[in-house]
């Protein structure tokens, strides 16, 4: 009795007592209160769940916290590669999945990039182009490989490009899509019907001679035609071929 009274009347004081007592017995305590855990462990845990669900929120700030500071991110960043290490295979799939679900977002943010400072752009694409010369060739020969028709419209469209003429790759690509869905389509220049796997694509006016990649300046002919043309103009064309409609053109 006579100390709880003791205790009302000195807050203080029985604070600092709590204090200095918990110290003194720091070791024999924190054995104390472990041993009392473990053989407490279902009461432990019913505990913790219930302090969990009602802390939610604060827990999760206060986790945030701890992730911020540096010295989690390092220790993180060294768990998370072993873990990758660990688990290529998966590791790539994820990202796989990740970036085909987020693909809009995740392109629209590197246009945002883009735009907002060109200049580093260009900077880090040759850069990396630097770094990775040979994995990129190789890459591009596969694709070719893989790719021939596509290969071809790019090529010429660089050659295009190259002497500064006009490109129109988008309705070219239209254009031929349209043509192949056709049963046959006529050689532009001798008539000849073409099944979609007979048909070549002409410019007219050659690219050489400043013909651009463009839909009005593109053409759907035989292969003998084509062979046969190259990069004559249509007025130095040589050929018992090419039909008198397109002639009086
Ligand atoms: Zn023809």
């Amino acid at each position: 009795m006579r100390r709880a009274n003791w205790k009302q009347a000195h807050p203080e004081e029985n604070r600092a007592y709590q204090k200095a007592y918990r110290q003194k017995h720091k070791r024999r305590l924190s054995e104390q209160n472990k041993d009392w855990r473990q053989r407490n462990i279902e009461h432990v845990r019913r505990y913790n769940a219930n302090y969990k669900a009602e802390h939610a929120a604060e827990i999760a700030v206060r986790r945030k916290e701890i992730n911020q500071t540096e010295a989690f991110r390092i220790k993180n960043r060294l768990r998370v590669k072993r873990w990758i290490e660990r688990n290529a295979e998966r590791h790539r799939l994820t990202r796989l999945k990740y970036y085909h679900r987020n693909r809009h977002r995740i392109q629209q943010a590197r246009r945002d990039k883009k735009n907002r400072n060109p200049e580093d752009h260009l900077k880090r694409i040759r850069a990396y182009r630097e770094k990775n010369r040979e994995a990129i060739r190789a890459r591009q020969k596969r694709w070719a490989k893989a790719n021939p028709e596509a290969y071809r419209l790019y090529a010429r469209n660089r050659r295009v490009r190259k002497r500064g003429l006009p490109v129109e790759h988008a309705r070219i690509k239209a254009f031929i899509r349209h043509v192949k869905k056709l049963k046959s389509v006529p050689c532009y220049y001798c008539g000849t019907r073409l099944s979609k796997n007979e048909i070549t694509i002409e410019h007219i006016v050659p690219i050489q001679n400043k013909g651009g990649h463009t839909s009005d300046n593109v053409c759907v002919c035989c292969s003998a035609c084509n062979c046969s043309k190259k990069n004559t103009p249509l007025t130095k064309w040589q050929t018992p071929r090419l039909n008198q409609f397109v002639l009086a053109l």
